[in-house]
């Protein structure tokens, strides 16, 4: 088993979008407990990295063939996407967000907290990301995810929203998945 039922809506957007492919470095942004950093490691093989980050110190993963390095850390700052570039020493081919705020039950505050996250993994994607590389991210819906769709359709040659079957007490959120990024990374400066 895997130690967040969460891990099934990673395998459910593998399968069905082919994200993480063996050999791939795999940044996972608001990862713990680690159920998506166990299935990550599991698809990326011995050949492959992944690195978890998130507010909350993660237990070490050993599923998976994939080395796992953790960040602690928040990414709403930049010295957090420093240290994920440095870890990822320059190549990342895959960016995964399942950031979720503190819900405070007042829908339009947690959609807009939950947009502001799913942006931070979008600039995080934009700055690290290789050419080809994939992308995706959980957010609750609401007014801004039309927007935000929209800026992710920018940046990949494909895009789509989904809800997995596995996500079902939350019914309100959806992943935003992109593949195939048009561009290379982007470096803060040029
Ligand atoms: N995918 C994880 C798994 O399978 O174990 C579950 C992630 S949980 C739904 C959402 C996580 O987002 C929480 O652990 C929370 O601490 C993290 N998070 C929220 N805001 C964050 C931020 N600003 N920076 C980093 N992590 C954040």
């Amino acid at each position: 088993g895997y130690r967040a039922r969460s891990a099934y809506k990673l395998k459910q957007l593998d399968r069905e979008f082919d994200l993480i492919a063996h050999g791939d470095t795999v940044v996972d942004l608001g990862a713990a407990p680690g159920g998506w950093l166990q299935v990550a490691a599991e698809a990326a093989g011995a050949h492959g990295r992944v690195i978890g980050v998130d507010l909350q110190r993660i237990d070490d993963v050993e599923k998976g063939d994939a080395p796992v390095e953790t960040i602690r850390g928040d990414m709403t700052e930049d010295e957090t996407k420093d240290a994920i570039r440095e870890a990822a020493d320059d190549r990342v081919d895959v960016v995964i967000s399942d950031m979720a705020p503190n819900m405070t039950g007042e829908y339009n505050l947690d959609h807009a907290r939950s947009v502001h996250l799913a942006r931070q993994a979008l600039e995080t994607a934009e700055e690290l990301l290789g050419e080809g590389g994939s992308f995706a991210v959980k957010v609750f819906q609401g007014q801004d995810l039309a927007d935000f769709k929209a800026d992710v359709e920018r940046e990949f040659a494909f895009s789509r929203t989904t809800s997995p079957k596995a996500s079902r007490q939350a019914s309100s959120e959806v992943y935003v998945v992109g593949k195939n990024k048009l561009t290379g990374p982007v470096r803060v400066g040029d």
